[in-house]
């Protein structure tokens, strides 16, 4: 018994030097930068730029009868009469009638071109809430310091601060070394298979490879990270997959007077009840492990004591994020019923109880693990599992070790001093997974500064930004297009 004791003793005081050495050796992986000189840009302008592109509706219905045709070319239009220098200097073509591709040539060819990315389109204003917007969703107001409107963060500003950086380095006679693409895509919020998806065709079939590319998905966080003071800017270095699966059961239908003793309807509610219940596994792949090691070493002793031995805290760590919502969905496929479909009358049983459930695939899962995931869960031959359209993979991870990743890094810092960068998984979708052919390189960023009482406000109501922010926004895509 002594024995053990000894020995029990001896293994927690070597365990416990360990996690303190490694605690200890865990150092900053954020690069010391010299921080960029300001420059003076006319603020009333920029501002008023994006937001007469708010007051354009170009949105995206699920419905495609509803696409508005002539929305998307007076938003070319209204581009153009902002943008002259930009139309005059550079090429543009538009792909499939409304995206737009500009490529603005670099003078040294040897060197891969840069593709900057926004999208044009945004999603609907839900009906009978327009009035609950402090100012109407599409009149670009410009109020209180904020500009207003649907678009104003997601992906607008993006859009706007983009050709004002460009226009800007245009007016002062900048010529890059590199070749630098512009691709906004017009229908994103759909999946992006008319917009994006063709400029990325269109790029591959003229043999174009890229350095790298920067699309929306992660933002600069203010307080939104526990344990980290500073703003977090988040690369996203990959993004979830995507897959519905309907699960039908067939029933006898008839009176509701006599009814079988197990239902269709029980049937179907039995299966996605053990979906919910049994979940697929909780773990830290990469990049979310990743990103633990980027923050880790700028929180405080006992988080960073955890961070810096994930090796042992890994599988604690995973499901304490699965506690939260946001953070659940960082570290598993999640699932997700959505719709339900039984009996067209309240006393007729259903020939067909048929249910839907989305799953947002995890990096290290993919379509076909999800769909096993499901019959052996199910694991009931009266229940019928089908896949919904073209299930989507997770996209490949970008390394945070390639230079490319290292040059975003230095210059978020440059331009927002004290920030600290991390990457991190999109668990939603962007136009950026059309072009994993074309570089392993993919980020996924935009530099707007998000706190929490904006959360709600992307797709929701009273989407705005800061006049401040979106000035940011413009001197970072400077700053970019110069160095790079
Ligand atoms: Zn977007």
């Amino acid at each position: 018994m002594k024995r053990i004791l000894q020995f029990l003793g001896i293994f927690i005081v070597v365990l416990a030097a360990v996690l303190i050495m490694n605690t200890m050796r865990f150092q900053s992986r954020q690069p010391e930068v010299t921080p960029v000189a300001d420059v003076v840009l006319d603020e009333d302008a920029l501002a008023r730029h994006l937001a007469g592109g708010l007051t354009i509706p170009t949105v995206s219905y699920q419905d495609s009868a509803r696409f508005d045709a002539a929305a998307f070319e007076q938003f070319h239009r209204y581009l153009e009469a902002i943008y002259p220098e930009v139309f005059r200097q550079l090429d543009m073509e538009k792909v499939n009638r409304y995206s737009l591709l500009f490529k603005w040539a670099g003078s040294n060819p040897e060197l891969k071109p840069v593709l900057l990315m926004a999208h044009i389109d945004v999603v609907p204003v839900e009906p009978n809430t327009e009035s609950h917007w402090t100012q109407p969703p599409f009149s670009g107001a410009i109020a209180d310091g904020y500009i207003w409107g649907r678009g104003a963060i997601d992906d607008k500003a993006s859009l706007f601060s983009i050709m004002d950086a460009v226009q800007a380095l245009l007016q002062e006679g900048f010529q890059p070394q590199r070749t630098i693409y512009l691709a906004f895509g017009h229908d994103e919020e759909l999946g992006g298979n008319r917009g994006a998806r063709r400029i990325a065709e269109l790029l591959a079939e003229r043999n174009v490879r890229l350095e790298f590319v920067l699309d929306e998905g992660g933002a600069r966080a203010g307080g939104l990270m526990p344990g980290v003071q500073p703003d977090v800017a988040m690369i996203g270095v990959a993004e979830k997959g995507y897959v519905s699966v309907e699960l039908t059961v067939k029933g006898t239908g008839g009176h509701s007077s006599m009814p079988p003793l197990e239902t269709s309807v029980g049937i179907l509610c039995k299966a996605i009840a053990k979906l919910e219940e049994h979940q697929m596994p909780a773990e830290l792949v990469p990049p979310v492990d990743q990103m633990f090691r980027f923050l880790g070493p700028e929180m405080p002793f006992s988080m960073k004591l955890v961070m810096a031995n994930l090796w042992l805290f890994k599988g604690m760590l995973a499901s304490q994020l699965t506690q939260n919502p946001t953070t659940n969905a960082m570290v598993r496929t999640t699932t997700a019923p959505t719709m339900l479909e039984g009996s067209i009358k309240e006393n007729v049983l259903p020939t067909r109880a048929r249910g839907v459930v989305n799953f947002r695939i995890r990096p290290s899962d993919d379509v076909d693990a999800v769909v096993e995931h499901i019959r052996r869960t199910v694991n009931d031959d009266r229940v019928q599992i089908r896949v919904l359209a073209a299930g989507r993979n997770p996209s490949p991870v970008s390394s945070v070790e390639a230079p490319q990743f290292a040059f975003v890094m230095r210059t978020i810092r440059e331009m927002f001093p004290g920030t600290i960068v991390t990457p991190s998984l999109v668990v939603g979708g962007t136009d950026s997974k059309h072009f994993s052919d074309l570089s392993p390189n993919i980020y996924r960023f935009i530099p707007v500064k998000i706190t929490p009482g904006d959360l709600h406000r992307f797709h929701g109501i009273d989407e705005r930004i800061s006049v401040q922010n979106y000035v940011d926004m413009v001197k970072f895509y400077i700053h970019l297009i110069k160095k790079v």
